[in-house]
């Protein structure tokens, strides 16, 4: 699987209609998605697997890991309306996804889409709501054996204390890219940010 074609085919996807930022709808970048998913497909995370994407959103990195090669991706996420649009985005790749609307504490509800073998995922910063992206982590922890999430750089020792004893980090890239303008109280047109993706591995 080429990394650049992968890029291509997630950038013809729609972003949230209407981003709400208590939920932090940011829209992972085609380049940032494609990076995660290839990455996870070279280390024989993808491919012939079922996937889960907690936070799912407009379906990027659900719809993106069936493109890699997944035997079945299951994406969740609180929002209906983000969800109507991860269901266009699926049939706009031709490629068969479940979406599922829950809050991602609910594992029991989760749990019976599954079983999965790996979770991929943007989760909330938790700029809005400090540590938003800690129900997250739970989840992916409680739901599949591996993990990958994209976070903001410099989150890595947060992770390290946050997952000890029931994970670890066993890799991380580091990415930046370019944010655009979501919400009225951005500054900045456009103001890069870093991020790190990070492998966890369930002890
Ligand atoms: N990965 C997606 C969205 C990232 S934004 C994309 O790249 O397009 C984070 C997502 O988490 C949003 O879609 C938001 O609706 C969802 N979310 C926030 N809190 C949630 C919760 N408690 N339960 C389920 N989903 C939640």
């Amino acid at each position: 699987m080429r990394l650049r074609h992968l890029e291509m085919a997630l950038e013809r996807l729609e972003g949230f209609p209407a981003p709400s930022p208590a939920l932090e709808q940011y829209r992972t970048p085609a380049v940032v998605a494609a990076r995660l998913l290839h990455h996870a497909w070279s280390k024989g995370d993808i491919e012939g697997l079922v996937v889960l994407d907690l936070g799912c959103g407009t379906g990027i990195l659900a719809c993106g890991s069936m493109l890699a090669g997944a035997r079945r991706a299951v994406g969740v996420d609180v929002d209906p309306a983000a969800l109507a649009t991860a269901g266009e985005n699926a049939r706009r790749l031709d490629v068969a996804v479940t979406f599922l609307q829950a809050d991602i504490s609910d594992h029991g509800k989760i749990g019976e889409a599954g079983p999965y073998d790996t979770v991929v995922m943007n989760p909330p910063f938790g700029a809005q709501k400090p540590h938003a992206d800690r129900p997250f982590i739970d989840a992916a922890l409680a739901l599949a054996p591996t993990v990958y999430g994209i976070f903001n750089a410099g989150s890595r020792e947060f992770l390290a204390s946050y997952v000890a004893g029931r994970a670890e980090i066993t890799e991380v890239v580091e990415a930046r890219f370019p944010l655009r303008r979501t919400f009225r109280f951005h500054r900045d047109d456009v103001r890069e940010i870093g991020v790190e993706i990070v492998r966890l591995v369930r002890q």
